[in-house]
């Protein structure tokens, strides 16, 4: 848990989120500003700052498998989507707390800008 965390805060209920999807460790929420018709981010309760520093790939593998539910759950998983894990500066990471971006509803531009 970090005090001033956005995700960790919003894991803890004190800011609010359009929330889609629980587990035991993880949540998934609407992004504020959606960049495909269906935004939504994978978040572990547990902060951990990104990729780097996510130690138990097990954890890894089941926020990928909320994503892929959520797809599911949204009707998006036949027309496809990405699930993508920005990682530090160059990787594009505004919050420093581990999160996939579920992205979906519309073709996706590869590579991305
Ligand atoms: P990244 O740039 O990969 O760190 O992604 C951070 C994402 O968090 C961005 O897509 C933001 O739009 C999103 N975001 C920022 N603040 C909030 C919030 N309060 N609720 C939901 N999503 C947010
Ligand atoms: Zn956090």
């Amino acid at each position: 848990m970090s005090e001033n965390c956005l995700f960790c805060r919003i894991v803890r209920g004190e800011i609010p989120a359009t929330i889609v999807a629980t587990t035991d460790d993880a949540i998934a929420f609407r992004d504020i500003d959606p960049k495909a018709p269906v935004h939504v981010l994978v978040v572990p309760r547990e902060h951990i700052r990104s990729l780097n520093d996510a130690t138990d790939p097990s954890l890894v593998g089941r926020l990928v498998a909320l994503a892929t539910d959520v797809a599911r759950k949204e009707g998006v998983a036949e027309s496809g989507y990405r699930v993508v894990f920005n990682t530090n500066e160059h990787g594009g990471q505004t919050v420093h707390h581990l999160h996939a971006h579920l992205l979906a509803g519309r073709p996706l531009n590869w590579p991305p800008g």
